[in-house]
């Protein structure tokens, strides 16, 4: 499949990654560093995918992911190369680490330091401190098996998890009893519950639905902290951009894949608007969904019913905004829980429609980060989430900017509506159209217990022997330590396969 004059690394397999986000970047440094030739095709003109920045007025704003958790992750992916996270970008730790608004005379501040977090649960709940000792201990336990054992695995089938008696290890850690039945055996205060479900919001689902595997999650925010590339979270996509540069994988953005073609069980080539790409191996790195519906349909993994049957992570409403002036109270990471999230859940989940009354998410990373502002003014990222699907409209995007905006003020204790110089918002219709996501979601597949492991939609094609699937909506799931884990997995999935394309 080669074209005269194409050279050829040590493999002699090119492979063509489609879509440069986290997961699409990390496969193909994994590929290249083992002599594969690798091309990333990307969509938009920037790389990143869902984790973008941009600049506007002087303001520097990250598009999606503002939370920098599972440092390990990113590191040790960067050691897979024999380089480290800091390499490419400086990380700080935040301190606290978030606040939690549950109401205007009542936050509660998470601190860096864990002997500080112990005391801050004595505080709220006698007891809570040896109880979260033990909660540390059992999370630490999942989160050394769980990063040797599960994550890293390509969940093609039930018998990896046999082979090596993990079924027994994950029942006897309590990996796959409900989140929230999890939590409440530690802990009783309504308050301290909040602060250790919350994580699981960014999984996709109500605690009740979400496996106690994920509380990895919370022993990271508790053990390892929240973090933040100074610069904005686009650093670290930077880093990825560089290593893969440095591999010598070529990049090209303002390159949409529209056509797949095929022959009998292989994809040939991967046709742009202008151009056609020939390889031996594919990786779809773009929303798993949309990367189907450019195959023919006997080619598809999955049919239309299917997808409308999954359970998808909420979508969300998301405003870039510009403050003149700085705004007390505010913390780099401020969640608004001022209000009863069952009806907001039930909002998203259940019945989907566009909230009541609801819960919502503020970063200001000006208070960390004076590079992401002028001087004396503030950067928020206001984002509210929402059921995907939902009819997204101005009106109704203004009339929920007015509500945050009306909370936030009341919080800070001043009116800046006034000083805000620079607005745009972001909703369901830009998750589609900049991101080809499926009704508009931002964080893909919900990781409730029957979307698991294998449960998930596959990382192999079943029909195309050369296309593998990497991403949030396949194996281990949404966020960004995640993705990094998927490109990990697929590129040595492609490895496993290889000999079949080797052709020197
Ligand atoms: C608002 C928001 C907040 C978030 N907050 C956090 C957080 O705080 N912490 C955290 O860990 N995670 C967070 N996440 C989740 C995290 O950002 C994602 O899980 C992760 O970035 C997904 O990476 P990915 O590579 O799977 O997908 P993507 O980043 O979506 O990458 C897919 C790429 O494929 C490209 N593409 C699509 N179609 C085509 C095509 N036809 N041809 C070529 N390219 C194509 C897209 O343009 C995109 O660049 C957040 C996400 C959002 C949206």
């Amino acid at each position: 499949m080669m074209q005269a004059g194409e050279t050829r690394t040590q493999t002699g397999v090119k492979v063509i990654v489609v879509g440069a986000g986290l997961a699409g970047l990390s496969a193909a440094c994994i590929l290249a560093r083992d002599g594969y030739h690798v091309q990333v095709l990307e969509k938009n003109e920037q790389v990143g995918g869902r984790a973008r920045q941009y600049t506007a007025e002087g303001f520097v704003f990250d598009m999606g992911p503002s939370w920098y958790w599972m440092p390990s992750v990113f590191e040790s992916f960067f050691n897979r190369f024999e380089k480290s996270a800091s390499d490419y970008y400086d990380l700080v730790k935040l301190d606290p680490g978030f606040q939690i608004i549950f109401g205007q005379d009542e936050t509660l501040p998470l601190p860096a330091d864990v002997r500080e977090i112990h005391s801050l649960f004595e505080q709220i709940e006698r007891g809570a401190s040896g109880r979260l000792a033990e909660f540390l201990k059992a999370g630490k336990r999942k989160y050394e098996v769980s990063m040797s054992e599960f994550i890293y695995l390509p969940a093609h089938s039930i018998f990896e998890f046999a082979k090596i008696n993990l079924l027994r290890e994950a029942w006897q850690l309590d990996l796959l009893k409900p989140f929230d039945k999890y939590v409440a055996r530690y802990f009783k205060d309504p308050k301290l519950r909040a602060l250790m479900e919350f994580p699981v919001l960014f999984l996709g689902a109500k605690p009740r639905q979400i496996p106690a595997l994920y509380s990895i999650m919370n022993y990271s925010a508790l053990a390892e902290g929240t973090w933040y590339p100074m610069g904005g979270m686009h650093q670290m996509i930077e880093g990825f951009a560089s290593l893969a540069a440095e591999l010598g994988v070529e990049i090209l953005t303002s390159s949409e894949v529209k056509n797949v073609r095929t022959e009998g069980r292989d994809i040939t080539a991967v046709e742009t608007e202008n151009n056609v790409f020939e390889a031996d191996f594919f990786i779809g790195a773009a929303d798993y969904h949309h990367f189907e519906t450019l195959l023919p349909e006997s080619k598809r993994n999955y049919s239309e019913q299917y997808w409308e049957r999954r359970t998808m992570s909420p979508s969300s409403l998301l405003f870039y905004v510009g403050v003149d002036g700085k705004l007390p109270r505010l913390e780099h990471h401020n969640l608004f829980f001022d209000t009863d999230f069952t009806l907001h859940a039930h909002e998203i989940y259940d019945e989907p429609a566009w909230p009541t009354d609801p819960q919502f998410y503020v970063c200001c990373p000006s208070k960390t980060d004076p590079s992401v502002a002028p001087a004396g003014k503030e950067n928020l990222f206001f984002l509210m989430p929402i059921a995907p699907g939902l009819e997204d409209t101005p009106e109704t995007r203004e009339t929920y900017f007015d509500l945050m905006l009306k909370r936030t003020e009341a919080f800070c204790g001043v009116s800046f509506r006034d000083r805000i110089v620079y607005k745009r918002s972001y909703c369901i219709l830009d998750f589609e159209s900049d991101y080809h996501a499926y009704k508009g979601n931002a964080y893909g597949l919900a990781n409730t217990l029957r979307q698991t492991a294998i449960l998930k939609p596959k990382m192999k094609n079943r029909h195309l022997d050369n296309l593998l699937y990497t991403g949030q909506l396949t194996v281990p799931g949404p966020g960004m330590p995640p993705a990094v884990i998927s490109g990990v997995i697929a590129g040595k999935e492609v490895q496993k396969i290889k000999s079949k394309y080797t052709t020197v």
